[in-house]
C-alpha cells in the first residue's frame, strides 16, 4: 500500500445513527469515522452531555474532583471539528421504523419530534440505576447515581441539608466507591445490603477483608438484610430507612446503588430479541436480529468467555471495545467480541479489590449438568520485595480447572499492586491460559515493585503443584466434621496466638525428627500461616508416605472463610 493509499476504506457513504453518546456510543462514531472519511454520522444523546466520565462521579461527590467541567471527556463541538460528527443532545430516540430504517427523536428542548433514516443504526442507552417501588421511594432525599446532574444534585443537598448521615441501599462498586467519598466529606455512613456480604461479583470470603476495612473507617454495615421503605423524620428534616428485618436507620440522605437494569424497552417495543437477562441480545460482532442495527454497552447480553452463559455485564471497558467492534462491522471488517470475563477494580479507602473471570459462586450456581469442574488456591504474598520497605500481602483466589490447569478466575484484595496482579490473569484467561502459563510467566522485577517470583507466578506455582498432584490442597471448609489429623507447623509462640480446636503442633523445623508423632491411617491436613510452610512440610510429609495436604492459604485465610460463612 502507497501512502495515501487506504484501499481498506468501505465504499459509500453510509448513513450511521447512534442512540447514546457516552461510553459505547461516543466510541462507537469515533471509531467509524475513523474507518470512513464518506460516512455520515449522527449521534443521539438523551442527556445535556456527551462523553462524560460516569466512573468518576463518586469522585466528584467526594470533592475529589472538584471541576464538572473535568468530568466531560469531549463536547459537541469537539466532536464536529475533530471527527465531524453531528452530535445532538437533549435528542431522545422514541421509536424505531425497522421496515423504513427509521428513527422519531423527540428534541426535549423545543418539544418537536421528526424522523431521521439510517443505513446503520447503532443502540448504546446504557442501564439505569433500579428504583424499586418501596414506600417513600420518591421522598426528597433519595438519590441514584448515574449522570452529572444526579452528582450536582447530590452535591447541593449535602451541602444546604448539612448532611451527617447518609444511608447506601447497596454495597457494590457503586454503593462502595460513593461511601468513601461520602466518608471524606464526614459524613457518618451506613451501608444496607441484602447479601451477607458486600462487593456481590466477588466471593464472600474475599468480601471479608473490604468490610473490616469498611467498618476500621467508622462505616456502619448492615448485612443479610434489604431496604423495606422510607418515611420522613418526625423532625421534618431527616429520613427513616426502615429494612424488611424491622430495623431502621435515620440520616439526611439515601442513596440506591442496588444495580442497574439495561435499557432495553426501545429494543423491545421494536420487536428485537432481548434476552432472559433483559439485555439486548447480539452475536459477536455486536449486530442484534435486526441486520440494519447494531447494540453494545450496559443494554446488551454477550457471552461470558469463561462459562459461555449469556451474561449482562455493566462496565465501561466491554462498552468501549463493543463500540470499536460495532463500528467494525458496520464498516466491513470482521473483528469480533470475545465474551466478557467481569474484569474490574475498585478501591474502598486504603485497599483495592479486583477480579476477573467467573467467582467460585458462579460456577457453583450452575445447574447440575453444566457444572464446571474448578479447585481454588488462597496466596497471601507481599505486594513487593518483604525486604524491601513498605511491603504490603496481597490476597489472591485462584480459580482453576483440576484436569487441565487452565484459568477460570482470579480475585485479589490488598493495599498495593493488586490490579497489575489480576489485569495480568486476566489476559492469561482470555488467551485461554493455564496455571502453568503463569507459572512461566515472565513479569516485571525490582524489588519495589514485585519479587522475582511474582504474585502472578506464585499463584500458578501453588496451583500447578495442585494440577500435578505434587502438593494437593484441602480447604478450611471441609477440615472439620472429618477425621483428618491436623497438623499445625508454625512456630509454637504463633501456635499459641490461636489455632483451631484439635490442631497439634510440630513446627516445621523439627517435623523430620518427629515424623513418627503422625499417623499413618488418616489423612494430614496440614497448615501454617499463609501455606508456604505447610507446602514444605506436605512435600516431606508425602515423600514419607503419608497422606498429607496443605490448607491453602493458611491461617490468613481461617478467618476470613469463617466469618463468610457467618459463624467461626
Ligand atoms: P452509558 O455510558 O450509560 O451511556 C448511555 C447513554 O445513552 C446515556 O447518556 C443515556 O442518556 C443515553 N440514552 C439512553 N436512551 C436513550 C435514547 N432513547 N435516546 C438518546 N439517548 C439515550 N465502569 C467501570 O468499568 N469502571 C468504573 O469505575 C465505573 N464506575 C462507574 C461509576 C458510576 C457512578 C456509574 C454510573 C457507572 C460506572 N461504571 C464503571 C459503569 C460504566 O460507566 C458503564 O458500564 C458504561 O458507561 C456503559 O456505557 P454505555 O455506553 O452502555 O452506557
Amino acid at each position: 500500500m502507497t501512502p495515501g493509499d487506504e484501499t481498506r476504506q468501505p465504499r459509500g457513504e453510509p448513513r450511521i445513527l447512534v442512540v447514546g453518546g457516552v461510553a459505547g456510543g461516543a466510541s462507537c462514531a469515533a471509531r467509524a469515522r475513523r474507518l470512513s472519511e464518506d460516512a455520515e454520522i449522527l449521534v443521539f444523546e438523551r442527556g445535556p452531555y456527551v462523553s462524560f466520565a460516569n466512573c468518576g462521579l463518586p469522585y466528584y461527590v467526594g470533592d475529589v474532583i472538584t471541576s464538572e467541567r473535568s468530568l466531560l471527556v469531549a463536547t459537541p463541538e469537539l466532536f464536529k471539528r475533530r471527527f465531524n460528527i453531528e452530535v445532538r443532545l437533549q435528542s431522545e430516540v422514541r421509536a424505531v421504523d425497522r421496515a423504513r430504517q427509521e428513527i422519531e427523536v423527540r428534541n426535549a428542548v423545543t418539544g418537536e419530534t421528526y424522523r431521521e433514516k439510517y443505513d446503520a443504526l447503532v443502540l448504546a442507552p446504557g442501564s439505569a440505576p433500579i428504583r424499586p417501588p418501596l414506600p417513600g421511594i420518591d421522598l426528597a432525599g433519595i438519590f441514584t447515581l448515574r449522570t452529572i446532574p444526579d452528582s450536582r444534585q447530590m452535591k447541593q443537598w449535602i451541602t444546604e441539608r448539612r448532611v451527617e448521615r447518609a444511608v447506601v441501599v447497596g454495597g457494590g462498586f457503586i454503593g462502595l466507591e460513593t461511601t468513601e467519598n461520602l466518608v471524606r466529606r464526614g459524613i457518618s455512613v451506613t451501608i444496607i445490603e441484602m447479601l451477607h456480604q458486600v462487593m456481590p461479583p466477588i466471593d464472600p470470603e474475599m468480601a471479608v477483608p473490604v468490610q473490616d476495612h469498611l467498618a476500621a473507617n467508622g462505616v456502619t454495615l448492615h448485612l443479610g438484610d434489604g431496604a423495606a421503605g422510607f418515611t420522613p423524620g418526625p423532625d421534618g428534616h431527616s429520613i427513616a430507612v426502615s429494612t424488611r428485618s424491622g430495623a431502621s436507620f435515620a440520616c439526611e440522605m439515601v442513596l440506591l446503588a442496588i444495580g442497574v437494569r439495561p435499557e432495553s424497552a426501545l429494543a423491545r417495543e421494536d420487536g428485537l430479541e432481548v434476552g432472559a437477562l433483559g439485555g439486548i441480545r447480539v452475536n459477536d460482532q455486536m449486530r442484534t436480529s435486526d441486520e440494519h442495527i447494531w447494540a453494545v454497552g450496559d443494554a446488551v447480553e454477550v457471552r461470558d468467555f469463561v462459562t459461555g452463559d449469556w451474561a449482562l455485564i455493566p462496565l465501561a471497558g466491554p462498552a468501549n471495545r463493543q463500540g470499536r467492534i460495532a463500528a467494525d462491522a458496520i464498516l466491513g471488517r470482521d473483528t469480533r467480541f470475545r465474551g466478557v470475563q467481569g474484569t474490574a477494580v475498585c478501591r474502598v479507602f486504603d485497599i483495592t479489590v479486583a477480579a476477573t473471570g467467573a467467582s467460585e459462586k458462579a460456577l457453583r450456581r450452575r445447574a447440575a449438568g453444566q457444572s464446571i469442574a474448578y479447585e481454588k488456591v488462597y496466596l497471601h504474598p507481599g505486594h513487593h520485595a518483604n525486604y524491601y520497605p513498605g511491603a504490603r500481602p496481597i490476597t489472591i483466589k485462584l480459580i482453576f480447572s483440576p484436569g487441565d490447569g487452565r484459568v477460570l478466575g482470579a480475585q485479589a484484595v490488598g493495599e498495593e499492586g493488586v490490579e497489575k496482579r489480576v489485569d495480568a490473569i486476566s489476559v492469561a484467561i482470555q488467551r485461554g491460559s493455564t496455571v502453568f502459563d503463569l507459572e512461566q510467566a515472565e513479569l516485571c522485577y525490582a524489588p519495589q515493585f514485585g519479587t522475582a517470583k511474582d504474585p502472578v507466578n506464585v499463584a500458578g506455582m501453588i496451583a500447578a503443584n495442585v494440577v500435578r498432584g505434587d502438593a494437593p490442597v484441602a480447604h478450611w471448609t471441609e477440615v472439620f466434621g472429618s477425621n483428618a489429623f491436623l497438623l499445625d507447623v508454625r512456630e509454637p509462640a504463633e501456635f499459641k496466638t490461636g489455632h483451631p480446636e484439635g490442631a497439634t503442633n510440630i513446627p516445621l523445623n523439627s517435623l523430620r525428627s518427629r515424623m513418627h508423632e503422625l499417623p499413618r491411617d488418616r489423612e494430614i491436613l496440614v497448615y501454617c500461616a499463609v501455606g508456604q510452610r505447610a507446602y514444605y512440610a506436605t512435600r516431606a510429609l508425602r515423600l514419607h508416605g503419608f497422606a498429607a495436604r496443605n490448607i491453602s492459604g493458611g491461617m490468613r485465610s481461617y478467618n476470613a472463610q469463617w466469618q463468610a460463612r457467618g459463624t467461626p
